[in-house]
């Protein structure tokens, strides 16, 4: 080990009390994003992360402006002419913290009880954001950081992030990184730390079928006039084969295929057939012929219908023949299929399909493309080097099943892939009561991310640095 990097370990031991009483103090402000009373307080927590950045020596700190929250802004160039540039992106931003009465300490005054701290933003993501600014400070304090960093901290995670885009696109000349640093997600198990490779994308239509004129008496028109709930049911049975495969034309064409590899990184993951029985309750699973289950939530495409109307549906009964059905039906997508591709497809699967008896429009809601990282990148194998060295284990390569906006935009606005990590852990208790965040996790998330930087300087980085 350098001296640097003993010098940057002893400093973030001998500082782990300030480092928790720093997060205590923002975790006392309660910047609930989505509460209209709580503007005073988001001002509050984006000059607390100015200040933050200020202290670290990071220039160019600016709380910028939103239609809501501001996003803070700031800027570190360690002078080192080949070394990369990081994007540290966070969220200073909370979920609210009702119902009140199920939190065992009030959420906006931290509290230590055993290896937790309780409060709202514990873990999501105030720890996490200040687990990447005390990485930081420890470097900085000893030694040279041989890194760029950018920084990007919004307040409007936890509502969607609706300012993002635009901010994104007008600010990219302070955006620009070679990779982007996310510590919003967490590890799957506290002696499994995880990277997560993957995110996938989401297409959203609403299907609509159309009949006769107005709903029908089914007793004098039954048998006579097609009825639409029917012609809409046998659609959407048709949409997957009995192997549980997309029926769609051309779905499966761009979807990358998994590899040997991929799939022994997958299986390491514990997310198998009995942890999503428990955890849904479900009778049985469905899915892809071929696949396991954590291959299926987050490596494969899928098709989903989210809600169904048609006819009558209050008490008792109608003898109705209804004039309209229709059906919200979202795909889940993965590299490198496209949300307006998909739509096509739903398009030529309807025109193949649908009788004459019926009129049909489909109307595109959201879409977002699926975002994945090359896990043979410098920046995650210096990632990946910091969790062994830490851990003593391979950290598991994780594909998530859901969209994370900022993800998508930073992918689709700069090209910019993200790194997607972090030290929270699946019962940190997230948007709800009781959210506590496992201190000796922490710990051991600061000296990862030492080390990390660490290891990026030197494998990425090229040169002595400017003494
Ligand atoms: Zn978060």
């Amino acid at each position: 080990m350098s001296q640097n990097l003993s010098q940057a370990l002893d400093y973030a031991r001998n500082n782990h009390q300030r480092f928790l009483e720093e997060l205590k103090e923002l975790i006392r402000i309660p910047s609930v994003s989505t509460d209209p009373q709580s503007a005073a307080e988001m001002e509050k927590a984006a000059a607390w992360v100015a200040d933050q950045l200020r202290a670290l020596g990071v220039s160019e700190v600016a709380i910028c402006p939103t239609a809501r929250h501001p996003v803070v802004c700031g800027e570190y160039r360690c002078g080192l002419p080949a070394a990369p540039t990081l994007l540290v992106y966070g969220h200073y931003d909370v979920q609210p913290a009702e119902p009140l009465e199920l939190w065992q300490s009030p959420p906006f005054e931290p509290t230590v009880r055993g290896e937790y701290l309780f409060g709202r933003g514990a873990s999501d993501m105030k720890g996490q954001l200040l687990a990447g600014l005390k990485a930081i400070e420890a470097i900085l304090r000893n030694n040279h950081l041989r890194v760029n960093l950018r920084f990007l901290i919004e307040g409007e995670e936890e509502i969607g992030s609706p300012s993002l885009k635009q901010f994104i696109e007008e600010y990219q000349h302070r955006l620009r990184a070679d990779v982007a640093l996310n510590l919003d997600s967490g590890i799957v198990a506290p002696d499994l730390p995880t990277i997560t490779v993957s995110l996938r994308g989401l297409a959203y239509f609403e299907l609509r079928l159309y009949g006769a004129a107005g709903d029908l008496h089914s007793g004098t028109f039954g048998g006579v006039v097609h009825n639409p709930a029917q012609v809409l049911c046998e659609l959407i049975a048709g949409m997957h084969d009995r192997q549980g495969r997309v029926t769609l034309p051309g779905f499966y064409d761009r979807v990358r295929p998994l590899s040997q590899a991929e799939r022994e990184d997958l299986a390491r993951i514990p997310q198998d057939e009995a942890y999503f029985l428990k955890t849904t309750a479900a009778p049985a699973l469905f899915g892809e012929e071929g696949y396991t289950p954590a291959e299926r939530a987050g490596a494969r495409p899928t098709l989903e219908v989210n809600g169904l109307y048609s006819g009558y549906i209050g008490e008792g009964s109608k003898t109705v023949l209804p004039a309209y059905a229709m059906a919200k039906i979202s795909c889940r997508l993965v590299p490198d299929q496209d949300p307006n591709e998909v739509h096509e497809q739903l398009l030529a699967y309807l025109r193949e399909h649908a009788p004459r008896t019926v009129r049909w429009e489909v109307v595109q809601w959201a879409g977002s493309p699926p975002a994945a990282i090359d896990p043979h990148r410098p920046e995650v194998a210096a990632l990946q080097r910091a969790m062994e060295q830490v851990w003593g284990v391979k950290p598991a390569f994780k594909r998530e099943g859901g969209s994370i906006p900022v993800v998508a935009q930073l992918k689709e606005i700069l090209g910019m892939p993200t790194i997607l990590s972090g030290f929270g852990l699946p019962d940190d208790n997230l948007h709800a009561p009781n959210e506590r965040l496992h201190l000796p996790t922490w710990k051991r998330g600061i000296e990862t991310l030492i080390r990390f930087f660490d290891n990026l300087g030197v494998t990425v980085g090229e040169g002595a640095p400017a003494e």
